[in-house]
């Protein structure tokens, strides 16, 4: 398939993985991009020494295009885009933030820049500040998520309405049969969070990722909405922030109880019970770890079976 996404990234599938805090280190990005989708490094739980040392290894382990998430609240901002300069690297997504901020700095250089949103506004203001593509993601996402709480079947068809620029779909999406419901919203291209964090070569721990192949439908929830909303995994921690906010906690008590580094504590680290653990809502249906080119190639083949199905449905 050759499309504005295969084409802006010079990749063969329009299949993205996403960034991910302490899951998607360079072993994970390499991997999504030997297998011709595009890999990208999460750079928001990396100091700076440390995404350089994963920038070099990710280009020691693939010839093929990959990219850096890059959090725009990340506090040391700067040093991880000069980072991003000294070392050449050509795309960059970034998210949580405002694009208006560094966009054009990094266009300055030649870099490809794909902001992540979650609302029509914020969709149009990225375009406005010169993004390449958008990724839309939606309420079925882990991790951290828009407040609208607007739904991937409803976000993408009004995004892609908004924008001239490619939109990639996200959240909700692990499967060849999502991938093609989302192209078939409008998106030119997917990008999947989850689906990843159950590859061999994600650095989410062992203990984490065997207790989201536990979940099924209903064990994430979209929790902290006061603070910064996450979409968590559903343990004592979560359980503790719901009590909490059920007793109508205030922002400063919620961020005390939050405290610091509980999401490295979780998805690193694999304390189940205290840690955060931040997945979508797609896990429920995700039931085994694979090689990253397993993944993809899976589908992709489930993707063309889907396509052929559809045809035969046709009115
Ligand atoms: P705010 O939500 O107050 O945002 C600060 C400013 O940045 C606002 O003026 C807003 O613009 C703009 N802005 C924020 N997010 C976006 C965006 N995605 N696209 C375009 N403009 C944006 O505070 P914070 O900076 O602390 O938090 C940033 C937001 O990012 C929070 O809503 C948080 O939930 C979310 N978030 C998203 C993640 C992700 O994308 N994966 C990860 C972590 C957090 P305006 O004035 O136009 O409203
Ligand atoms: P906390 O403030 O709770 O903890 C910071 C964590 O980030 C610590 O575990 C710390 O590692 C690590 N870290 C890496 N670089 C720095 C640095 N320069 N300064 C301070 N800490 C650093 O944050 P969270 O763990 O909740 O989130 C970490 C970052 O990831 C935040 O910037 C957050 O916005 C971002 N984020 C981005 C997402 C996305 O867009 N994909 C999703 C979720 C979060 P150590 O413990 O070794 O000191």
């Amino acid at each position: 398939m050759q499309n504005r996404i295969t084409k802006l990234f010079k990749i063969q599938y329009p299949i993205i993985q996403a960034g991910m805090i302490w899951c998607s280190g360079w072993e994970l990005a390499s991997a999504v991009s030997n297998a011709g989708g595009l890999g990208i490094i999460g750079a928001g739980s990396m100091y700076p020494d440390i995404l350089l040392d994963h920038i070099k290894k990710c280009k020691a382990a693939t010839d093929k295009p990959f990219a850096v998430n890059l959090p725009l609240l990340y506090p040391s901002i700067e040093e991880h885009i000069q980072t991003i300069f000294d070392e050449g690297v050509k795309i960059v997504f970034t998210s949580a933030g405002n694009p208006a901020t560094y966009t054009s700095i990094l266009k300055e250089k030649g870099i490809t820049v794909v902001h992540v949103i979650a609302n029509e506004k914020f969709a149009r203001k990225a375009e406005s500040c010169g993004a390449d593509a958008i990724v839309a993601e939606g309420f079925e996402a882990g991790g951290h998520n828009g407040r609208e709480e607007t739904t991937t079947m409803c976000l993408i068809p009004q995004i892609v309405n908004a924008v001239k620029i490619p939109v990639i779909a996200a959240g909700g999406i692990g499967t060849g049969r999502s991938m093609l419901a989302a192209m078939s919203l409008g998106a030119e291209g997917v990008q999947m969070g989850s689906r990843f964090v159950l590859s061999e070569e994600s650095s989410a721990h062992q203990n984490f990722k065997e207790a989201v192949l536990q979940s099924s439908d209903g064990s994430t929830e979209l929790s902290l909405k006061q603070l910064t909303p996450v979409r968590l995994l559903k343990n004592k921690f979560y359980e503790a922030v719901k009590q909490a906010e059920i007793n109508c906690a205030s922002k400063e008590e919620l961020q005390q109880l939050l405290g610091r580094g509980r999401a490295k504590k979780g998805m690193f680290e694999g304390d189940l019970e205290d840690g955060e653990l931040e997945i979508g809502q797609i896990s429920g249906y995700l039931k085994n770890i694979k090689p990253a080119a397993e993944i993809i190639k899976e589908i992709v083949a489930e993707y063309n079976f889907a396509l052929n199905e559809l045809e035969g449905k046709r009115l």
